[in-house]
């Protein structure tokens, strides 16, 4: 079997590393191609190390220089490139099988729509890339020839619940309820989330995420962006998607079809499941997870959101059924507000205040007969945005100071 060339797109983040933890159970089948990360010269350095990447990509030009000495000075033969146009390069070079998209953010929509466009088996976990770029990645998607398999694990759980042949998809659903942890304020008193600090809230019960992942999950946006990319991934209607809290983590998501039978993927929440599987659809290898023993399991609970505690969660149907661009518009406020509520700028429960504003000033204003039609539409929508919650962010701490 000729090995497959991969691309970790953000390999020293949690998804990166799971990814690397997975390719590292199976040489005979997996090589590493390239590996990309923000800064953080340290792990990148560790990796190449390693992995013996052909490329490492740092998206910062000073960390790009730091990388090229020390990787020379260490005599490995990976050669270092720097900045966003080399992330698409390495993404869709004609050498790479494989990309994993696991950068966080918007800033990874342009790679991942050149790795569409080149025609690559594309795994996404970077849900926030899907959720701005919508109609546009899915067109690239499907004019590269890409083969576009979900990461997120309920994503990934519903694909598992659904036919290889995709035509049948839209006859078989009825709707699609994706689970949530409820994350760590799940029985925390509202009243109190003014004074949530980000420590609190990166501590997730069950699962080491990166930073932003870990807010978005106390404040259940992370949800919002998951309705939209389903929406997205499975060419659902708005209210075909629908979610439950589900505290245990064990079911991932399921299927309720057109008969009322319901499909559901099981097993320990451990990233590295949706990742092995993306690696190795349409089989399965060995994933490193721990199985699932059903005699150990005290319960399994589901329940309603409430969205008093989760104001955000609406927002993902709102922005659905508002004009095209509403999403990158939810998305961008939501970057520049968990940001700020890791720098301490704003409180905890203002993050809502910046999301529903932003979209309040913005999405009136957005023409359902414009659509953003190209990358460059959805970044200049992106910038706008960003600056309109930047301008918020100020307002409120400065309220505060
Ligand atoms: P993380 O913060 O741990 O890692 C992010 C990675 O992206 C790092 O390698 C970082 O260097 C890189 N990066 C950050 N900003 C960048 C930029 N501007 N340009 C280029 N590279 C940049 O995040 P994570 O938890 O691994 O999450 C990655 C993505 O996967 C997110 O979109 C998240 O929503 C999604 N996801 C994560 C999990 C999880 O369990 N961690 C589960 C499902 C989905
Ligand atoms: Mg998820």
């Amino acid at each position: 079997m000729t090995k497959q060339r991969v691309a970790v797109l953000g390999s020293t983040g949690s998804i990166g590393v799971n990814t690397l933890d997975v390719l590292a159970r199976h040489p005979e089948r997996f090589e590493v191609f390239a590996l990309t990360a923000a800064s953080r010269v340290d792990e990148m350095l560790a990796q190449c190390a390693r992995f013996k990447p052909a490329y490492a990509v740092m998206a910062d030009e000073a960390a790009g220089r730091l990388l090229a000495s020390r990787i020379k000075a260490e005599g490995i033969s990976t050669r270092v490139l720097s900045g966003e146009t080399a992330l698409c390069e390495v993404a869709a070079h004609e050498a790479t099988d494989v990309v994993m998209a696991a950068i966080v953010g918007a800033a990874g929509l342009a790679p991942c729509l050149a790795a569409a466009r080149a025609g690559k088996r594309l795994l996404l976990a970077n849900k926030e890339a899907i959720v701005v770029g919508g109609a546009l990645f899915m067109d690239a998607v499907r004019e590269g020839g890409a083969l576009l398999l979900p990461i997120d694990s309920e994503h990934s759980a519903i694909f598992q619940c659904l036919p290889e042949d995709r035509s049948t998809w839209s006859q078989r659903i009825d709707h699609i309820l994706l689970t949530s942890s409820g994350g760590p304020f799940r029985e925390r008193d509202p009243a109190t989330f003014s004074a949530v600090t980000p420590e609190q809230a990166v501590a997730h019960p069950n699962f080491a995420m990166g930073r932003k992942i870990s807010v978005d999950s106390a404040t259940m946006m992370n949800k919002a962006l998951e309705v939209i990319e389903a929406k997205w991934l499975f060419d659902l209607a708005p209210e075909q998607v629908r979610v439950l809290i589900h505290p245990q983590q064990i079911v991932h998501s399921m299927v309720v079809c057109r008969d009322n039978s319901v499909l559901a993927q099981l097993g320990t929440p451990d990233m590295r499941v949706p990742i092995a599987y993306g690696l190795s659809f349409p089989e399965r290898i060995e994933s490193g997870a721990a199985a699932l023993d059903f005699t150990k399991l005290t319960g399994l609970s589901f329940q309603s959101p409430d969205h008093l505690r989760y104001p955000g969660l609406a927002l993902a149907w709102e922005t659905l059924r508002g004009p095209a661009g509403s999403t990158a518009v939810l998305n961008a406020a939501n970057e520049i507000a968990v940001a700020a509520f890791l720098d301490r700028r704003i409180r905890f429960d203002q993050i809502h205040a910046v999301n529903f504003s932003v979209l309040e000033s913005i999405s009136p204003r957005l023409s359902a007969a414009a659509p953003p039609a190209a990358l460059e539409d959805l970044l200049a929508l992106d910038e706008r945005s960003r600056a309109v919650a930047e301008q918020c962010v100020q307002r409120l701490s400065l309220q505060a100071a």
